[in-house]
């Protein structure tokens, strides 16, 4: 194919290449034995049988040499390090919230809010689950309910916000069982079960005015913020010459706490942390952290890690950064619309959505279409993706059911500054020659189901 003339000015990343991990490439039958050992779940693969891994964008980011340079800085001191106060600044500045506590990452920082806020009983409204943020919600006796827009649920409708909270459904829950039953609405921004789907200014801003006459907290998952600042500015009316660091700061004012799992958006390979305008949550949580990670002034991290995240949140919220980290999930979902690629539209902030249920339209969804064209996928050209559908959506913790959800998607999520464009070509090209010997796909049988967060570790076998 000749190369097209150009009609627009390129843009290209803010960094360069300073060291290289090689990769090690295999042939289609090594590939074959390697999924099926894994029970043909792409979690239970070696990585080194991986070529180019979208498993996840959770702790698998470049660090730049300022954050490097900063582990030599690391203070290990059991307390006060000074790396500890570094974070604390960086936090408290960049997002906004006037206490800290660091958590060895994210689903840390749940586990501590969770007990502390919820009670047996309660129900916890959110903008679409997540997986460790609601079995956290239902360890701690609360259920959780979805009141996201029903656009959200519809891989192929376009919305520009589909993070949106839903506030005929907000209004009919607090209603139904009472603000003194609802600990706080949980919130996050962008949605990753959505589809990496960001959450409008204006939707979080109402919400804000809705809970405080309810005297209801907000919770942010701040997890992927910074890219959720981002695509305001890029969408929503008047944003467009503010910084994504004035963005953030704005979006995190509306709410009272965060959690977050800086392994995403901080850049770094580990660390998460609850944050808080809230005194007396903040000394509780000083408390349980004590209990279950670390002292309040480590949480299960070294102090290097602590300076990398540290270092990591100034990187993240530079424009020019984000710039070049969504517009490479843009360009590698680009070409999954042009090669008529059904995908979850508007592509997301972090990962494409490739939308399983459409795609292995004749596998029925107790046979995990999504599960099976991960395993394809990575039987074409050795690059890991991952499900998010039945088998991520687990069972009803009361009944015990199989819960169906009506987004059955495998996720190839990018790490931050890892892969150039050339490797997302390659995938493109991969997905599309599945998506074209999708009549001859073959759905999975599960032979191995563990209790929790079953998508970890649960084994298949062809039927
Ligand atoms: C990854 C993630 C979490 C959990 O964080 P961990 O660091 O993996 O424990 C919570 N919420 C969202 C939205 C996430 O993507």
């Amino acid at each position: 194919m000749p190369y097209p003339k150009p009609s627009r000015r390129s843009w290209a990343e803010p960094w360069k290449v300073k060291m290289v991990e090689p990769l090690r490439l295999t042939t289609r039958e090594q590939r074959e034995r390697a999924i099926a050992e894994a029970g043909f779940n792409t979690f239970l693969l070696r990585s080194e049988d991986v070529y180019i891994d979208l498993l996840t964008d959770s702790g698998t980011n470049a660090m730049s040499d300022i954050q490097w340079s900063g582990l030599m800085l690391g203070d290990e001191a059991y307390a006060g390090s000074k790396n500890f106060y570094h974070l604390w600044d960086a936090v408290t500045e960049h997002y906004g919230y006037k206490y800290l506590v660091p958590t060895h990452q994210g689903r840390g920082a749940e586990h501590i809010l969770s007990k502390i806020l919820i009670k047996p009983g309660d129900f916890i409204p959110g903008n679409m689950y997540f997986t460790t943020t609601r079995l956290h919600q239902e360890l701690a006796g609360g259920t959780f309910v979805d009141v996201i827009i029903d656009e959200a649920h519809d891989p192929a409708r376009e919305h520009p916000f589909k993070g949106n909270v839903d506030f005929t459904k907000l209004r009919k829950l607090v209603d139904e069982v009472g603000a003194k039953k609802v600990p706080y609405v949980s919130i996050a921004g962008t949605v990753n079960m959505a589809g990496g789907q960001p959450q409008s200014m204006g939707n979080l801003r109402a919400l804000r005015d809705y809970c405080s006459q309810h005297h209801i907290p907000i919770v942010l998952d701040a997890t992927r913020a910074v890219e959720n600042a981002y695509f305001i500015q890029q969408r929503e009316e008047g944003y467009k010459s503010k910084k994504v660091a004035e963005i953030l700061k704005e979006y995190c004012s509306y709410t009272d706490t965060c959690t977050m799992s800086a392994k995403k958006d901080a850049l770094t390979n580990i660390g998460g942390w609850l944050a808080t305008n809230d005194q007396g949550l903040y000394e509780e949580a000083r408390n349980l952290v004590v209990v279950y990670e670390g002292l309040h002034t480590y949480g299960g991290l070294a102090g290097r890690d602590m300076e990398a995240m540290a270092r990591g949140i100034v990187e993240s919220v530079d424009d020019d950064h984000m710039r070049a980290r969504v517009g490479q999930v843009e360009y590698l979902g680009q070409h999954m619309i042009d090669w008529g690629i059904p995908i979850v539209r508007p592509i997301g902030g972090h990962a494409v959505f490739l939308d399983a249920r459409a795609i292995y339209a004749h596998l029925p969804q107790c046979q995990y279409p999504a599960q099976a064209l991960a395993a394809d996928l990575y039987v074409d050209s050795g690059v890991r993706s991952m499900e998010r559908g039945a088998v991520s959506a687990g069972r009803d913790s009361k009944t015990g059911e199989e819960r169906f959800p009506k987004l059955e998607l495998v996720r190839l999520a990018l790490p931050r500054r890892v892969y150039t464009q050339a490797h997302m070509d390659v995938v493109a090209e991969s997905v599309l020659h599945v998506f074209e010997q999708r009549a001859g796909a073959r759905g999975l049988k599960m032979i191995f189901e563990p209790k929790y967060l079953r998508f970890f570790q649960a084994r298949f076998e062809k039927v």
